[in-house]
């Protein structure tokens, strides 16, 4: 595929091969920008913003209704393309397309509620006879730079709202995973997104990253990613908007009134799907005394079913990393924590860029695998006595992007609420669960500001006030 910018579809002088993590065989290459070239494409982006200002909330709407329709024709390219580039299971695949295409719809139903408020001026003692109100206007050229892991409804999660919003983009896939990205490029054209309001470019995050986050013709940056890639991006950014959308160690909590079961069965979806590598994967499992030998027991059951390998073939479950090295970090931290006493409990095993799902048992909070983002097919397990240890485990984290709890105790699953700092509770569900409506993001270094399109259209638009005088 080629890059979209400056209006164009276009080549540069060189190329970055897209494999498939599973064999390393090459799928596609695409051009590799340069920072040149995103200085070329702001120049056309900044027309483009101007273009997107000037057309209707109604139009919008109507050209994001007719993306999503075309995202729908094109489902199952989209989902092989994705499983393809990404290494996930084809049927995560075929839900990460379907998902894309629900997020799109609700971008185009949101082009149509952008609304300010009207604020009571006499209630000031200084606003007698005034009346006043707030309008919500574009940002202008937003930027969206996006990570390998979801590399369409992530996307899908940026430029939807923005468009929605009334911006021109420019969009950064990661260069793992280009092509779901550029294919998402083709549908928005041909639903009518003007030319100059969009650009796709792929390349070194480090070059073209300083070139787009520093330029002043950015106004908007809205990053999913790391969390040392962003902070890198927030000291770039100077004095635009940003939204960050970081890393975490998810906490499930198991108190002794669950179902061990149905809580296994769970927590061997929300552990492994596409290999851990999902910023909220079930990762650090708290499980109350009185019931830990039996969850583990049912939980290994559990993991040990789970088919691995070439994520192409249907009945896989688990299927690569992205890249071999990042099996090999994985590798290297379950090692460390096993030389440090954890004990293994199923899985350990890399071949290439697969590994095994794991699980590993008596593991401490200091331990790589506990207090970092693991981000591979393997959970770590600690027994605890009650809620009260649970909860200040589960919060004794840098990061805080989504935790869960399974309890009948409602007075628990309250406290676990209020006290574990998350972005996302769930009661009697894992951390893993997120449907794309939800107000979604992180509290502490798992980020800044919230998505979901009707709250990422709050962050893509500057709030007005306006106020007549009497
Ligand atoms: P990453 O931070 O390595 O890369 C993300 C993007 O940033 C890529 O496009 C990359 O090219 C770019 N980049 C790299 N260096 C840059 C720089 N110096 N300046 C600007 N851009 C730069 O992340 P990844 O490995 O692609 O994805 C995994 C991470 O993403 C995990 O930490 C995961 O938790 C996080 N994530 C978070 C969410 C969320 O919603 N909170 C969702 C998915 C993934």
């Amino acid at each position: 595929m080629k890059l979209f910018f400056a209006g164009q579809w276009r080549d540069t002088d060189a190329t970055v091969e897209v494999t498939n993590p599973f064999d390393d065989s090459v799928i596609d290459e695409v051009p590799k920008a340069s920072a040149a070239d995103v200085d070329q494409a702001l120049e056309t982006l900044v027309n483009g913003a101007k273009a997107m200002r000037a057309m209707t909330a109604y139009r919008r709407a109507e050209i994001l209704s007719k993306a999503a329709d075309l995202m729908r024709q094109r489902r199952d390219e989209f989902a092989e393309t994705i499983s393809r580039e990404e290494g996930k299971p084809l049927s995560e695949a075929k839900t990460e397309a379907s998902r894309s295409i629900e997020t799109m719809t609700l971008s185009a139903e949101e082009a149509k509620r952008i609304t300010g408020e009207t604020v009571p001026m006499d209630a000031a003692s200084n606003g007698s006879g005034r009346m006043g109100f707030t309008i919500r206007v574009p940002c202008g050229v937003v930027a969206a730079i996006t990570p390998f892991n979801f590399p369409l409804n992530l996307v899908v999660h940026k430029v939807g709202p923005a468009l929605a919003a009334g911006n021109a983009i420019l969009v950064k896939p990661a260069s793992d995973t280009p092509l779901s990205a550029l294919k998402l490029i083709e549908v928005l054209l041909e639903a009518g997104v003007p030319d100059e309001a969009m650009a796709c470019l792929v390349g070194p995050g480090s070059e073209l990253g300083e070139a787009i986050c520093t330029d002043e013709r950015v106004r908007k940056i809205s990053f999913t990613g790391s969390d040392e890639v962003g902070a890198k991006i927030c000291k770039m950014a100077g004095i635009k908007k940003v939204t960050m959308e970081l890393g975490g160690n998810a906490p499930v909590i198991v108190m002794d009134d669950a179902d061990v079961d149905a809580v296994a069965a769970a927590i061997a979806r929300g552990g492994y799907a596409n290999a851990g590598q999902t910023c909220i994967s079930a990762q650090r499992i708290y499980t109350s005394r009185k019931i830990h030998g039996d969850a583990i027991d049912a939980l290994k059951s559990q993991v040990a079913q789970l088919k691995v390998g070439d994520q192409l073939q249907p009945e896989t479950k688990v299927g690569p990393l992205v890249r071999t090295h990042d099996a090999e970090r994985v590798e290297s931290w379950i090692d460390d924590a096993i030389a440090a006493g954890a004990q293994k409990i199923l899985g350990g095993q890399r071949d290439g860029s697969i590994y095994q799902p794991t699980i590993l048992d008596q593991v401490t909070a200091d331990m790589r695998v506990s207090c970092d983002e693991l981000f591979g097919p393997a959970v770590v397990t600690q027994a605890v006595d009650g809620i009260d240890e649970a909860i200040e485990l589960a919060t004794d984290t840098r990061y805080g992007l989504a935790a869960g709890i399974f309890t009948q105790n409602i007075a628990h699953a309250l406290r676990f609420a209020r006290e574990v700092d998350c972005g996302v509770l769930n009661i009697n569900g894992t951390s893993t669960y997120r449907a794309d409506l939800m107000p979604y993001g992180g509290l502490k270094e798992s980020g800044l500001g919230k998505e979901g399109p009707k709250y990422t259209v709050r962050e893509m638009t500057e709030e007005k006030m306006v106020v007549f005088h009497p």
